[in-house]
Parts: structure tokens; sequence; C-alpha cells
């Protein structure tokens, strides 16, 4: 065992009372102590944090930590103190004396950790004062925020490539949960990081299984899912309209399912309790928008389900990526209708952007078609489209493994006529 190697692990146990490194987590953190860039794509909930939190440890200075998620720097920040870790964060929910009180920590030494949100990187003052301390690491974290062409772009993404300009001697570390190929390369051109070493994890979320059923009246449909497999789980409902979170929350909770809605158009008072009860309570059903849940981290998230069809595969594997991160059973359950795809075939058309922006939504909508169509293991599928060999005999875990559908076309039915 290295140095590095042995003084991360004593880390590992002493601050985080861990007892070992999962998968490829130890081997990121010794690239990134050694000072080379690297850039990580693991699955949600594999633990991304640790290989950018122990390296800041680990090395002198101030690992400073890019995330788009403001809302849940002061409970990340929180989490490390309880630990004993020196954190602290600066964004735009502070007033001036918190901010200065954090600058002036940073600049004494006096942080291992200093979160940031991207648009502080804009003002040249964070940059002066970033230049005035000692940097460990920059952790970039939801990197796929810097992709244009994603389905989670963040335009202050667009300035992290001027980091490694500045400061070409500090190690950057990219990390995402999503793992396209395109984005992939985007995320390594945009941030400017060619000489980066890779670190791909698998992507197979096992213990999720994931059913897609034909639909026909969604909410009801949700309900005896709910009452037959999930009755009393906490669990999350995706919906594309704030209009049908509303009527699905007041339906479940009129139902007897315990249920609280989440939406942009929520003040942001409403939106902390709803999500601070989720994370709290133990069988809490929170039915959301899409604004809810990156970076969100409570293990026993027992199902998915998806009223309205996502709009790409990324979105959907990361949505359902927030179920079972405890390695227990659960489920990832979509309703899936026609008629969602001609409405979001016509919202691509009529919406915003050019037209180059418009072949990409449509590309991801066709792709997300064949995962809900297709008869071969879905799980299979949804690995293939991130670049990753599936199971051959099937994974058993998924709808179209636990009960094939019926193949009626004519080359299967002649083959099964000329084998008897
Ligand atoms: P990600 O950012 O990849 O979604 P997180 O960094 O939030 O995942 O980690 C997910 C959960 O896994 C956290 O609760 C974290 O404490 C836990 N975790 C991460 N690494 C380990 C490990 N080596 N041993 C035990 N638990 C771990
Ligand atoms: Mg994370």
């Amino acid at each position: 065992m290295s140095v590095t190697q042995s003084e991360a692990l004593a880390t590992l146990h002493r601050v985080f009372g861990f007892e070992a490194f999962r998968g490829e987590q130890e081997a990121v953190i010794e690239h990134v102590v050694a000072g080379g860039d690297s850039v990580v794509l693991m699955p949600t909930g594999a633990g991304k944090s640790l290989c950018y939190q122990v390296p800041a440890l680990v090395r002198p200075g101030t690992g400073v930590v890019v995330s788009p998620l403001i809302a849940l720097m002061q409970d990340q920040v929180d989490a490390l103190r309880a630990l004993g870790v020196r954190a602290g964060f600066m964004n735009s929910t502070q007033d001036f004396d918190e901010r200065r009180l954090v600058e002036a920590e940073f600049l004494a030494g006096e942080l291992d950790l200093l979160y940031l949100a991207p648009e502080r990187l804009r003002l040249e003052n964070t940059l002066d004062l970033l230049s005035r301390g000692k940097i460990s690491v920059f952790a970039i974290d939801e990197a796929h925020c810097v992709s244009q062409w994603g389905h989670d772009f963040r335009p202050d993404y667009l300035t992290l490539s001027l980091l490694g300009e500045r400061w070409p001697d500090v190690p950057r570390i990219a990390l995402t949960a999503t793992a396209t190929h395109a984005t992939h390369q985007e995320i390594t051109e945009r941030l400017n990081m060619p000489t980066a070493r890779h670190f791909v994890a698998s992507f197979d979320r096992p213990n999720i299984q994931y059913r897609v059923v034909p639909k026909a009246d969604p909410k009801k449909q949700l309900l005896s899912f709910l009452r037959e497999e999930h009755a009393g789980d906490a669990g999350i409902v995706y919906c594309l309209s704030r209009n049908s979170v509303e009527k699905t929350a007041e339906f479940l909770s009129r139902n007897g399912v315990e249920a609280v809605p989440y939406h942009a158009g929520l003040d942001a008072g409403t939106r902390a309790a709803h999500q601070s009860r989720f994370l709290r309570e133990d069988g809490l059903v929170v039915v959301a928008t899409i604004a809810f849940g990156m970076g969100i981290d409570k293990p026993d998230v027992r199902f998915v389900a998806h009223l309205d069809l996502p709009k790409s595969v990324e979105g959907y594997y990361q949505e359902t990526g927030r179920a079972g991160r405890d390695g227990l059973p659960s489920t990832a359950w979509m309703a899936y209708g026609l008629n969602d795809v001609i409405q979001q075939r016509k919202l691509i058309q009529s919406g915003e952007g050019d037209e180059a922006f418009r072949r990409r939504a449509q590309a991801h909508l066709d792709s997300m078609l064949a995962l809900c169509e297709t008869v071969q293991c879905r799980r299979g599928q949804l690995l293939a489209y991130f670049g990753q060999d599936p199971d051959p005999a099937g994974c058993g875990n998924c709808d179209t493994c636990l009960t094939p559908p019926e193949t009626w076309d004519g080359t299967v039915a002649a083959q099964k006529v000329l084998s008897t």
C-alpha cells in the first residue's frame, strides 16, 4: 500500500467512519491526491463525494467544490462539520457578514472544503479571493451541467474552463452520473481537461426493478401500484406539469397515501419544508416535477414512479436512480402512452431553440421511446444506451424479463412453426 493509499484509508476510517472504499473510489482518490485531473462517471448513490472530499483532506489547502445545488449546500456543509471537517460555502443565500466570515476562514487556511455556486466564479472578486488562498483540488460536481445538449445545462458552467488556465497546478476532478458518450466527450472538451484520466463505473443498479405499464388512468394505476407493493414506503412520483403534480398529490392524499407536491411554482419555504419532510420522515411520497431530486441523498426511497414520459433516457436514469440507494429492492414504475409521445413532439416543434436543438431533443425522445417499446430486457436496453454491455441472458429483474411480452411478428411465428 502506498503512502497515499494508507493516508486515504485512514481518513476514510477516522473522518467518515466507513470500513472500505467502494468501487472506483480508491483509484480516483489516489490519482487526485497525486495531482492528476480526472473525469468520474458513476451512477447516483455510488459515492462520488468522497472522491474529492478525501483528497481535499489529504492534500494541503482547501478543496473548492463547484455545485449547482445551492439548496443543499447548507445541509452538506452541516453534515461535514458534524464529522469534524472544516467546511464552508458561498452562494446567493448568504448575507454579507456570513460570506465575509467564510472568506476569512478560507484565507486563514482554516477550511478543508469550500462549496461554491458556479455563478460565483464569474465574479472577479471571487477569483481574486481564491488566488489569495491555497487550493488543494477543484471538484466540479454535476459536471454534465456544462453540456449544452444535455438535460440540465447551466450557462455558468461554461466559465469553469478558466480554472485550468488560472490554476494549472491544481488538480481538477469533474463528476457526473450522466454517462452517454456524447456528454462525456463534451465535459472533457468544455472543461478543457484533455489529459484527464477517465474513471467509469458500471451503471447497473441491480436492485432496481424497471417496469413500464400502458397508460390508461395513470392516477388510479399509480394508487393500485402503491397499495399493492409500496404501502407506507417513501417514494417519488414525477409528473410533467405543475398542475398534474398538484392534482396527483391531492388525489393520493385523499386516498390515504401521505403525499406532498414539489415544483418550481411553490414558494421557496414550502419547497424546503416538503424536501426536509421527505428526508426526515419514513413513508412520505413527494409528487414532483423534475425540479425535485438532484443531489438528494435519501437511502430508502423504495420507488420512483413516472406518470409522464421523461424527455430523455438520461433523465429517466437519473430520476429512477434516486430509488434504492441502500441497495434494497426498489421499483422504477412508469405509465407510458403514445399520447405522451405526440404531446412531447408538439412541444419540441413549437418550443424554443434552433433547429439543431430541436433535432437533438427529438433524438432524446426517440431513445426514450425505444426504451419503452422494447420487448427485450429493459435493463439491457438501458445499459446499452450508456454504452455498457448488458447480460445477454437478460437481467431477471425487469418487466420484460419477468413477464416476456408476446412477440407476434411474422419471423418469430414462422420460426416457431418451423421448429416444432
Ligand atoms: P453520489 O454523489 O455518487 O450520488 P454520494 O457521494 O452522495 O453519492 O454518496 C452516496 C451515499 O453513499 C452517501 O450516504 C455516502 O455516505 C455513502 N458512501 C459513499 N462511499 C461510501 C463507502 N466507501 N462506504 C460506505 N458508504 C459510502
Ligand atoms: Mg453527488
